[in-house]
């Protein structure tokens, strides 16, 4: 609801305090008046005004005077001189110190009308053009912050994948030679020694994985906005990933099962992409489910998206953890327990994919039964 302009009239003389009132009052505004200087300076300070209309002078003070206290209580304020034949020059010097404009006496009920309406129209674009600036800082500030964290993070992408490069070699090359040590090439080994490089060989591992975790994490998140999304056939990139996976599933043993379309679904993705996530998700079932159980890989298609689903009967994940799977190296508390290796990095980069790809990602899942991921992925139109 728009609130109704507020008037003061201050002067001395009571037909212009009513005349005042008669004209602006049906004119739709709220209006006061004080009789005095004094009377004025006390509503002022004690009230918030749109418009005062102020004589210039007064038995007890100078309308001019009462400028300075106006503006300190709200510089928007518009404040209109009235002022006789006899004092038109200073009209003008009330104006060179920031009054609005100046109505002299006797003035028409138009001349009064109008000049309000100006004034205040003036008070309007002012406090308009103030809000403006008001969110225009913002929206400034916002861009600034989200220029700044968007650096930050570019460095902390490219600061990780030069310290994962630069580690990855020596860290193969040492793998390497723990190997050539543990097979005996470099001559017989007493049981301890080999204990002991056998936990230095799983170390490492772990090290490796981390490292191309690392990699493969900064790939995702370097994705160039820029570059288009190509056409990707779901299930020959599903096919390859269980075929990696096969040997593992079977020394476990876990049983792999699959159920994938006779037409072929291709979506919007990057291939390196949704081999990433397919990796991850199927190398994880494999991984947190104990042998005996199965893992089942599906996918179809809802007519809008590819529907991918990777289901698995393992260890599952707590209520509590869930909403946190996809955090940078998060692990939920039971694979940390059980003492399933990971490193909390694989589950971010297939929500960086997604995310890229304008997918969605749903995890069901209950704690010891087994979980659920489903993904859903744009088909790719032509
Ligand atoms: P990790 O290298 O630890 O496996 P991920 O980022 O791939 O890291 O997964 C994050 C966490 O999500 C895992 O540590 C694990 O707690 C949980 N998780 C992922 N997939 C499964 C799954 N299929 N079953 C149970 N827990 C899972």
């Amino acid at each position: 609801m728009e609130t109704k302009s507020r008037i003061l009239v201050i002067d001395d003389e009571i037909g212009i305090r009513k005349g005042c009132r008669r004209v602006l009052e049906p004119a739709g505004y709220t209006i006061d008046s004080a009789a005095s200087f004094r009377e004025g300076l006390n509503k002022i300070k004690q009230e918030q005004f749109d418009l005062i209309l102020l004589d210039v002078m007064m038995p007890d003070g100078r309308g001019v005077d009462l400028l300075a206290p106006i503006h300190d209580q709200d510089p928007e304020t518009v404040a209109v001189v009235i002022t006789g034949y006899a004092t038109v020059e200073m009209a003008v010097e009330t104006i060179k110190r920031g009054a609005y404009d100046f109505i002299a006496k006797p003035f028409t009920t138009d001349l009064l009308l109008t000049t309000v309406q100006r004034g205040l129209e003036k008070r309007r674009l002012s406090m308009d053009a103030q809000r403006l600036q008001v969110l225009e800082k913002q929206a400034y500030e916002q861009a600034l912050a989200k220029q700044q964290a968007e650096k930050l993070d570019k460095f902390k992408s490219s600061f990780a994948t030069m310290v994962a490069h630069e580690l990855r070699s020596p860290v193969a090359g040492v793998q390497s030679l723990v190997r050539t040590l543990l097979r005996g090439m470099a001559g017989e080994l007493s049981d301890q020694q080999a204990e002991v490089l056998t936990r230095v060989e799983t170390r490492l591992d772990f090290l490796l994985h981390l490292i191309n975790d690392l990699l493969a994490l900064a790939a995702s998140k370097s994705l160039d906005e820029e570059k288009p999304l190509q056409p990707v056939p779901v299930q020959t990139v599903l096919q390859r990933v269980l075929e990696g996976f096969t040997e593992e599933a079977r020394s476990k043993p876990v049983e792999i099962k699959q159920s994938l379309p006779a037409e072929p679904l291709v979506v919007r993705a990057s291939e390196d992409g949704l081999d990433s996530i397919l990796r991850n998700l199927v190398g994880n079932a494999i991984k947190y489910t104990p042998a005996g159980g199965n893992v089942r890989v599906e996918c179809e298609s809802d007519g809008e998206d590819a529907v991918l689903r990777v289901a698995d009967t393992g260890i599952g994940i707590s209520t509590e953890d869930l909403a946190h799977i996809g955090e940078e190296f998060f692990r939920a508390k039971n694979a940390h327990l059980q003492g399933f290796p990971g490193t909390g990095l694989g589950m971010s980069i297939v929500r960086q994919y997604v995310d890229r790809f304008d997918g969605q990602m749903n995890i069901a899942s209950e704690e010891g039964k087994g979980s659920t991921f489903t993904i859903k992925l744009p088909l790719w139109r032509e």
